[in-house]
């Protein structure tokens, strides 16, 4: 060893640091190769399950932990880590779904789920099927012989219509469907995923997928996801695409999704707070003419919003910060609004510290119409941690000057 070059020394260095280290946050442990003391161990040991280490893409000690963190959070058993929340949509259904099958998607579901199924599904002939989320029947209608997985969302994205979730859950599983919940809104705070009902009685979805990239990450500068089940078997058949695809993620966003999680539900419960705050004034303002934000009487489902996220402990309930309104204006004066705020800045996602704002068109995201949403122009408001009432003021001032219009 001694005559080795000093490019050598450095890699094959001898010190060891010691292992006593302890501090609040996790180290960072990032691999692709993986070392095995000898060769018996590494033909026996096995990627399969968490009880060692073979290589990088399977895992290291730091997405162990943070899957094991998120399984707690939504009250599942297994939970893999994928690059995105999209990731996660589009690794169920393609590990799911074979040549003939049909997959059921909510008209309200996210947009990229529907144009995955569109535009990828299609291309392996695997049928797709929009159904109204707001109409059980609709959905019973549609369940098929060959359908094989059931997309939900509670709430929709952007139109935020609050379904039945328990009886659709119910519904798909009789039919001996999959149902798979996106569950970035809920978050596994508003209500638990894999236990449903109150009672006692036993009821839960199939596969949670959710978008860290919003609540769990919360900076806005991370984009993950996770796919989390309670049924081992079911777990394995995700498992095994999800290494085929060879879906990894990085340990450094592990590590920033990790350091976020301890205030995960004080940020979701202080922007639910600031949100309906900011609901309230919206709803009294003229050009409203209707205001989606499923906590609120009137906003499509809230009565199921209402059963699956307040408990007799927290009335109030739980829900996330982002609600949408339609304006009853000209879409340039909508428009004007948008850009009239600043605090609110102009961006997707939700989740972090920046409150954005987002108007929407309707007509090209929906296939089965607008539902219950009210003719208009939709504007999403997602909040951040900015003080509530600056970030009225600044409605207000974008109000009033885009719309000629008095604040109430
Ligand atoms: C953002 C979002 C996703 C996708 O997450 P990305 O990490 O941006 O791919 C999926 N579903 C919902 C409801 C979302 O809001």
């Amino acid at each position: 060893m001694k005559n080795h070059q000093i490019s050598t020394h450095l890699i094959h260095h001898p010190y060891q640091a010691p292992q006593d280290f302890a501090a609040p946050q996790l180290p960072v442990h990032k691999a692709s190769t993986v070392f095995f003391p000898d060769v018996a161990t590494m033909r026996s040991r096995r990627w399969l399950d968490k009880s060692g280490y073979t290589y990088g893409l399977h895992g290291t000690p730091t997405s162990f932990t943070l899957e094991e963190r998120l399984c707690t959070l939504e009250g599942g058993k297994q939970c893999l880590l994928v690059p995105s929340g999209l990731a996660a949509i589009s690794t169920v259904s393609l590990a799911l779904l074979n040549h003939g099958d049909e997959v059921l998607i909510p008209d309200n579901a996210y947009g990229p789920n529907k144009d995955f199924a569109e535009h990828e599904l299609s291309r392996y002939g695997i049928r797709h099927t929009f159904f109204n989320p707001m109409d059980i029947e609709d959905l019973r209608r549609k369940l098929g012989p060959a359908t094989k997985l059931v997309w939900l969302e509670a709430p929709g994205s952007v139109t935020m219509e609050f379904p039945d979730l328990v009886a659709q859950v119910q519904c798909v599983q009789s039919h001996g469907a999959l149902a798979a919940l996106d569950n970035t809104w809920g978050a596994g705070l508003a209500f638990l995923p894999f236990d449903l009902l109150r009672d006692g009685g036993s009821l839960g979805v199939d596969i949670s997928a959710h978008a860290l990239t919003k609540y769990p990450s919360g900076g806005g500068d991370v984009l993950m996801g996770s796919i989390t089940t309670r049924d081992p078997a079911l777990h394995m058949r995700l498992k095994l695409t999800h290494m085929r695809l060879g879906l990894g993620v990085g340990m450094n966003d592990v590590e920033l999704v990790l350091r976020s999680l301890p205030s995960t539900a004080l940020r979701y419960h202080a922007q639910d707070k600031t949100a309906r705050q900011l609901a309230a004034a919206l709803q009294r303002q003229s050009l409203v003419a209707q205001l989606l934000h499923p906590a609120f009487a009137g906003s499509p489902g809230h009565s199921h919003w209402q059963q699956l996220c307040a408990t007799q402990d927290s009335p109030a309930g739980a829900a996330a910060g982002i609600f949408s309104v339609v304006l009853d204006a000209p879409q340039s004066q909508v428009d004007d609004f948008c850009n009239r705020l600043q605090l609110f800045r102009l961006g997707y996602s939700w989740g972090g510290h920046v409150s954005l704002v987002m108007p929407y068109g309707l007509d090209e995201m929906r296939n089965l119409g607008r539902g219950q949403v009210a003719a208009g122009c939709l504007v999403r408001l997602c909040i951040g941690l900015e003080d509530g009432a600056d970030l009225e003021q600044d409605l207000a001032q974008a109000y009033t000057q885009a719309f000629a219009q008095d604040w109430r």
